[in-house]
C-alpha cells in the first residue's frame, strides 16, 4: 500500500477490475483516441495484442519484422537489446530518409531518458501497453515530422497527416495500440 500511496502521491492511478474490466477500459481508450499508458499483467498484455493486432490491422498499418540487421544495429549504436518485434516503416516526405524501428527507438530514448526506458525493460511481471500516444514521428536526418500527403517546398515540406509509428514491443515493452 506504501507503494500505491508513493504512486498516487506522483499524480498517476491504480485501478483494480476483473480482467474482463480491465480489457474492456483499455478497448475503449483505444477507440475513443485516449492517450494512456497501462502497466498490466503480461497476460493482459497478450490478450491486448491479440485483439488489437488483426490481419487487417497488420495490413492497414504496414507493420513488419524488425530485420535481424537492424536489431543488431539497435543493439550496438542504441545499447539496447530484444526492444522492439515488429514496426512499420515510413519514408520521410522531405529527405526520404525511413523511419522504422530503430529511428523510433532513438527518438524513445531522447523523449523519455535512457534511465526510464531501462527501467521498463527490466521489468518482470509488468508490461506497459501504450495507447494513442501524443508523441509525432520526427526525422533524424532533417528534423522534419513523418507526414503523408505533405507539400514539398525547396528545401522543407508544409502541411501533411503525421503517420504514426506502429509497434510490437517484447514482453516487458508491450508495443502500442493506436487508432491513426
Ligand atoms: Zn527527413
Amino acid at each position: 500500500m506504501a507503494d500505491i500511496d508513493d504512486f498516487i502521491g506522483s499524480g498517476s492511478c491504480v485501478l483494480s477490475a476483473s480482467d474482463e474490466a480491465v480489457l474492456e477500459i483499455i478497448k475503449k481508450a483505444v477507440e475513443g483516441g485516449i492517450s494512456a499508458s497501462f502497466y498490466v499483467s503480461r497476460g493482459m498484455a497478450e490478450a491486448i495484442t491479440s485483439w488489437y493486432w488483426t490481419p487487417e490491422r497488420i495490413r492497414e498499418t504496414g507493420v513488419e519484422e524488425v530485420s535481424t540487421d537492424e536489431l543488431r544495429r539497435i543493439e550496438k549504436e542504441l545499447g539496447l537489446k530484444d526492444v522492439i518485434h515488429f514496426a512499420n516503416r515510413t519514408p520521410c516526405e522531405n529527405c526520404g530518409h525511413v523511419y522504422g524501428a530503430f529511428e523510433f527507438i532513438e527518438q524513445g530514448l531522447r523523449e523519455h531518458g535512457r534511465e526510464m526506458v531501462e527501467a521498463t525493460l527490466e521489468m518482470k511481471e509488468t508490461a506497459l501497453i501504450r495507447v494513442n500516444p501524443s508523441e509525432v514521428s520526427v526525422c533524424p536526418k532533417c528534423n522534419e515530422k513523418i507526414t503523408e500527403g505533405a507539400l514539398k517546398l525547396g528545401e522543407r515540406i508544409i502541411g501533411g497527416t503525421p503517420v504514426g509509428h506502429h509497434y510490437g514491443g517484447t514482453s516487458a515493452y508491450a508495443g502500442c495500440c493506436r487508432l491513426t
